[in-house]
This record gives C-alpha cells, structure tokens and sequence, in this order.
C-alpha cells in the first residue's frame, strides 16, 4: 500500500468555484419521461413494491430544484473511493463519511469500514474524517497514534471553525447556534478553545447566564433552518448589544437552496415526500419546512418507506432531497409510485449550483 504522510499534512482546499447561476426560465422543466430507474438498476435495486397495482388517474410528480447531493458531500465520498484506489482496501472512515446508510452500504461493498472511535482503527491504516468535521482532540488522537489521515470535513464547516477561533481570539464569548449531539456540532465545540455555549432554540438565549454587557460572537450549524436561526439571532441580539456573528450566512449555500426550494415546492403539491436519512439534519429541516407550509410532508430513506396511503389521494407529489441522498433514491421512490399507477415527472425551475470543492493534495489528480 502506497504511504500517506502523517497527520496534520492533509490540506483542506479552499473552494474551486464558487458561483452559481441565478433563477432558471419561469418554465417548468419537463423531466426525461423514463420508465425505470437506470441508477437504481446498476445498484442492483428494482423499485420498492408498496402494494398491488390499483388504476387510478395519472399522479403529477414534481421535482425541486436544486436536491439531493451538495458540493461537500460529493467532495467527501469521491475522498473514500480515491483513497480506496489510491491505497487499496480497507481504508477506516471515522462516523458516517455522510448521513446516508445507502452511500455508507456502497462504500461497505468497496472495502471502506466505518468506526465511531479511533481506537477501533488499526495502527497505520488510512484514516478518513467525515463530512461533519471532528474535534481536535480527534486530529491529535489520530497525531498520536501517527495515522495517516484524510480530512473529508467540508470546507464549509471549516470556515465555521476558523471563525469561531477568530472571535475567541478577539476575546469574545462565543455561542454556537445548533443541535445539541449532532457530530458537527461536537465537531464545532471541540474546535475551539475557550468556553462555547450552545443555544438550540430563543428559549436557550433567555436562559443564558451570559451578562448582557459581556462581548459576545455567534456562529451556526450549517445545515439549520434559516427561519428559525433567524428568530434566534433576533433573541441574542436583542439580548447582548455587544455581539458579532455572520447573520445566517454561516447555514451554507446547499442548505438555503435546498430550503428555498421546498418552500416553492409546496406552493406547488398536495403532499412532499423528502428523500433522506432520519438521522440528517438538513433532510429534516426539509420536512419541517413542508410541513409548516401546511403540506403533509414525509421523510423517507427511499420508495421501500412510501405508505400508499399518503398519496392516494394526492393529485400532485412533490419530492426533493437531502444533501446527502443520492439521486439514484428519487429515482427509487417515482419507481415505487409508479407501481400505484401512471407518472408523470417535471422538475420546477431553481438555482443550478456549480460548487465543487478541492480534493486534499494526496487524492487530486494528476
Ligand atoms: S450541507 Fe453544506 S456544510 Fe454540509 S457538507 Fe453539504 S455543502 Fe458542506
């Protein structure tokens, strides 16, 4: 197996491009009209049965624009299979590399192993930090025991970090706006010497015991939801008059598309299916998002999790995803819908993203 240097030499690139194109034609977009899923048959997947074929009347599918994989996700699992071509199998990736059990079980089949401590990772053995960012007692931990180490932490989330440390050093008192547990959050905190007080809801700013006087800095998970962010940033500026923070720019650009998205999506559609995993931040605030606007709104893994009863009387689907899942999951759930009867797909016109994020050094190409 190829070396790779030691810890802390992997580099974190800052963003190739960062631009993107604004509102597309006011049009709605016909989607390609195809009867399977190829994704989802190169995986191997037919579409998940729900039930018996009953006729009814064709179900309008809409689709958000943008969905589904973000510029750090994309970064991160090209950083597991290039280091698996790189450095052959297994190759120990630290929590989820992203929250997606379909992308984890296909890097499973490829030979990455997932762990949720360093102590389960042989020594020597090519390391990979997921998306979400770790502490720095995790970087020293992996220091220590000299593993070669691959940060796939997204760019974004870095910046977040760098930020905090910056309002520490102006002697500032810092709050991280975010979801106590959350494996960015932990990252976050752990990220930054000094104390850092974590406030999740306006509730948590009126109990601070923060002084109202003392100089203060917020920053925010990136993936929240940029009306409840808002409120709370509202709270503690109305609190401290003393305070500092990036307003919402800190909740990252996938995160305010995908957000901005659904919103007009409901405006559109008599139920929203999100494609995405319980356990990912963005995909519920998706949900939540939908729900708030009055549209029943469900998140799924994928088609096997679609209850016909949902859209049985539904005359228009709206579908989107998460950051993390990938497209080959919409693709399953129109699959399943089109076991209940006749589809028809279009996708609402939306903001084209053309983000990508550098590789670390060892994995570019060339
Ligand atoms: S959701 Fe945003 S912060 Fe998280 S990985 Fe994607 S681009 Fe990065």
């Amino acid at each position: 197996m190829a070396s790779l240097p030691m810890p802390p030499a992997v580099e974190m690139g800052p963003p190739r491009a960062v631009h993107e194109q604004s509102r597309a034609a006011a049009t709605t977009e016909v989607a390609p009209t195809r009867t399977g899923s190829e994704g989802a048959r190169a995986a191997g997947r037919g579409p998940s049965p729900v039930g018996e074929k009953q006729p009814r009347r064709a179900m309008k599918v809409i689709l958000a624009q943008p969905r589904g994989f973000c510029a750090g996700v994309v970064r991160a699992i090209e950083i597991v299979e290039r280091a698996l071509e790189k450095y052959g199998p297994p190759v120990y990736v630290r929590h989820e590399i992203v929250h997606n059990k379909f992308v984890v079980d296909s890097l499973k089949a490829k030979g990455a192993i997932f762990v949720e401590e360093l102590s389960e990772v042989p020594q020597g053995a090519v390391t990979i930090f997921s998306a979400h960012g770790v502490a720095k007692s995790v970087v020293n931990e992996a220091a220590g025991r000299r593993l070669p180490v691959l940060d796939a932490t997204c760019p974004l989330v870095t910046k977040v970090h760098n930020q905090g440390k910056r309002y520490v050093a102006q002697g500032r008192v810092l709050i991280l706006v975010g979801h106590a547990g959350h494996p960015e959050v932990e990252g976050t905190l752990g990220q930054i010497d000094g104390p850092v007080v974590l406030v999740q809801s306006e509730q948590d700013v009126a109990a601070l015991k923060i002084s109202p006087d003392t100089p203060v800095a917020y920053v925010t998970q990136t993936t929240l939801s940029v009306d409840d962010t808002r409120g709370i940033i509202a709270a503690l500026e109305r609190r401290y008059h003393n305070i500092v923070g990036p307003e919402i720019r800190d909740i990252c650009y996938a995160t305010q598309n995908r957000q901005s998205a659904v919103r007009e999506l409901s405006h559109h559609v008599d139920v929203i299916l999100v494609v995405g995993a319980k356990n990912s931040s963005n995909s519920n605030r998706l949900r939540e998002i939908g729900a708030e606007a009055g549209i029943p709104s469900y998140l799924i893994a994928d088609g096997s999790e679609l209850a016909p009863e949902w859209v049985k009387d539904a005359n228009t689907i709206g579908i989107t995803a998460g950051a993390s899942a990938p497209e080959v999951l919409v693709e399953d759930v129109i699959d399943t819908l089109r076991t209940l009867g006749e589809v028809e797909v279009s996708t609402l016109p939306g903001r084209q993203e053309h983000i990508e994020f550098r590789l670390p050094r060892e994995l570019a190409a060339g």
